[in-house]
């Protein structure tokens, strides 16, 4: 089975957050994450292993931030094909029989014009790029994850569509405000559902930046304006800075974290898993908790 026709028989356990298990096995703050692809390989692949072994059925590859544009703001332009093979082959290598393993496309970080200088065409051309290095490395689908601009989710699989056919996941991440959840930039679920659905996007979701009761109503209002599945993958509480400036500490109540989960898979959201501050024990719990149900 592909990953569209097992989100549409049962709810499919996406794994949980990756840079911040790889911060707390060491990164420096500051220092992106997919580095460790080429530099401490064995990291890197502990954390795919630990979430497979926490039973999540999707790992997402350790590739958010290897999109040109962002790779060419970190200095990192002349290692894009290796640093997205490595990324591809650490989490591809290790899949289990019947599992998943998602290429994971993060944000170009600059804003698109009319509100910045990055060209539609630019990133869509990045996109592109990474999405063949991905699929080429073995992925079964990819993943657009925290998008913050639509035109940026358009762009992306605009790009995207210029090199596959196959399944793709589009993750906006929205803040809650007095009048409805919205993008930093001012997108509502219902003009994201529109947009992506009209380029053909396969798959719907949101991650990040909400938790909790919060990311329970952005599923019910995303489900009432989309019949595509959804994936719904919220951080484990909000961050704190420790007084030391070390990397953010993130605190939830477990059991209500779980009890949200399951709320969301009860309202039709057909793939769940953890962004910032979840690690595979929580993936594991949860697991245990989708089983029960
Ligand atoms: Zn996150």
């Amino acid at each position: 089975m592909n990953i569209l026709e097992t989100l549409g028989e049962r709810t499919v356990l996406f794994d949980g957050g990756l840079g911040s298990v790889l911060i707390a096995r060491g990164l420096p703050t500051g220092v992106g994450p997919e580095r460790w692809n080429l530099e401490r390989p064995e990291e890197v692949l502990e954390v795919h292993r630990a979430y497979f072994e926490a039973g999540a059925d999707v790992v997402q590859t350790n590739t958010f931030g290897c999109n040109l544009v962002k790779l060419e703001s970190e200095g990192l332009g002349d290692q894009e094909e290796q640093i997205n093979a490595a990324g591809a082959d650490l989490a591809v290598g290790i899949r289990p029989r019947d599992r998943f393993v998602s290429g994971d496309m993060g944000p170009t970080g600059k804003l698109l014009k009319p509100y910045g200088e990055l060209d539609p065409s630019a990133a869509q051309d990045a996109y592109a790029r990474q999405a063949l290095m991905l699929l080429g490395g073995g992925v079964d689908f990819l993943a657009v994850e925290t998008l913050f601009q639509l035109a940026e989710a358009e762009a992306a699989l605009r790009g995207i569509r210029q090199v596959s056919d196959g399944p793709v996941l589009v993750s906006l991440t929205f803040e809650r405000k007095k009048r409805g959840f919205f993008t930093i930039m001012g997108e509502t679920p219902l003009q994201a559902a529109e947009a992506l659905g009209q380029l053909g996007v396969d798959i719907l979701g949101a991650n990040c930046t909400l938790t909790g009761d919060d990311m329970v109503a952005l599923a019910e209002e995303f489900r009432g304006v989309t019949s595509l599945p959804l994936v719904m993958q919220p951080n484990a509480g909000q961050p704190q800075i420790p007084d030391d400036g070390g990397p953010p500490v993130y605190q939830c109540d477990r059991g209500e974290y779980l009890a949200n989960m399951v709320r969301m898979a009860d309202t039709g959201i057909n793939g769940l898993g953890g962004c910032c501050g979840t690690g595979p024990d929580l993936i594991a719990a949860l697991r245990q908790r989708l089983n029960q149900r």
